[in-house]
């Protein structure tokens, strides 16, 4: 028999199942992809064959162009790998189609989370505990200085933003994927049913959030109006157009992103945020601790992110866990 984990093996560029020969949302093309959602971070083009979501495979193609050896996964369903290795795919709560994987061989349990949050999303299915040995574990927000606010709380920042700003219009920095849909989401479950503006890049995920069954409400986009269509309105772009040219033809707007990192005022200020917004789709270090305390597996490994705060944390409470040194797992989505 072979040492306990030697088939589950991390390495810079991703985790690899051995027996399977599969890796886990690889940062280079691969014969065997197991990828948990559709952010750039975590997908790629270019494998032989892509095990995913149908939501995280829509998105792919649309974002990749990845459309050849594509086999569909959906939440709770089982796929047999070579090697005598299954994986089951279970939502993180993340973005539409966002994965933990379960990996199962030789009566040994692994979970992957991917990117994941705990709270509540109307965008995507949510986070499930899965009982596991090892538990490898996101930890983009894995620091106790970030703690994720209400996002009822930043949504009444916005809505009151835009009542004091009639004549103008608030532009509101947001990751194309993920972020703005449940931007516009929540400011819809606030009662907010005005046409909403959007910047050219957000359409198309807008309309496969739509496609996918996630209600946006009235969307227009802002090369179709006029500066005084969009007085009193929302708009909605990704962050690099917030200091762009681009924003000119926006009346009078109050400059807004959403962001977890917006915690951390230095960030705000260097993209000249006048009202940043504290909303984030991964686990606040509060969850990422509560959520190893649930899990409860036998070690924690550790990526993505601030990997020491968290090693600490599970030393501190006698729980084995280890950093992986995992390359190009950069913030795209938060
Ligand atoms: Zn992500
Ligand atoms: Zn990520």
């Amino acid at each position: 028999m072979s040492a306990p984990f030697s088939w589950i093996r991390p390495e810079p560029w991703g985790v690899h199942v051995v027996p399977a020969d599969c890796w886990v949302d690889p940062g280079r093309p691969v014969d065997r992809a197991l990828v948990t959602h559709g952010h750039a971070d975590h997908a790629r083009g270019g494998h032989g064959t892509t095990y995913a979501t149908p939501e995280t495979l829509a998105i792919m193609e649309l974002r990749y162009d990845t459309r050849d050896g594509a086999v569909p996964v959906s939440y709770g369903e089982t796929v047999r790998l070579p090697g005598g290795v299954d994986a089951t795919y279970i939502p993180a709560g993340h973005v539409l189609g966002s994965a933990q994987i379960l990996l199962e061989h030789a009566g040994e349990r692994v979970v992957i989370t991917g990117d994941y949050k705990r709270r509540a999303d109307p965008t995507c299915a949510p986070f499930e505990v899965t009982p596991c040995d090892i538990f490898i574990t996101e930890a983009t927000f894995g620091l106790p200085i970030f703690t994720h606010p209400p996002i009822a709380e930043e949504m009444a920042k916005l809505l009151a933003a835009l009542e004091g700003n009639p004549r103008g219009s608030v532009l509101v920095g947001a990751y194309a994927l993920g972020k703005a849909q449940r931007v516009i989401a929540e400011l819809r479950a606030a009662g907010h049913t005005d046409p909403i503006y959007l910047h050219g890049a957000m359409e198309k995920m807008c309309r496969l959030y739509e496609e996918h069954g996630v209600e946006l409400g009235n969307l227009r986009l802002v090369s179709d109006h006029t500066k005084e269509d969009m007085r009193g309105a929302i708009v909605i772009a990704p962050p690099s157009a917030l200091n762009d040219r681009w924003s000119r033809r926006l009346p009078d707007p109050i400059t807004a992103m959403a962001s977890g990192w917006m915690r951390v005022r230095q960030r705000a200020r260097q993209r000249n945020v006048e009202l940043p917004l504290v909303i984030s789709d991964h686990a606040d270090w509060n969850e990422l601790t509560a959520t190893i305390d649930e899990v409860d597996p036998a070690e924690t490994w550790i990526t993505h992110g601030r990997e020491e705060a968290l090693l600490r944390w599970c030393e501190l409470g006698q729980r084995r866990a280890r950093a992986l040194a995992l390359v190009g797992r950069e913030d795209e989505d938060e």
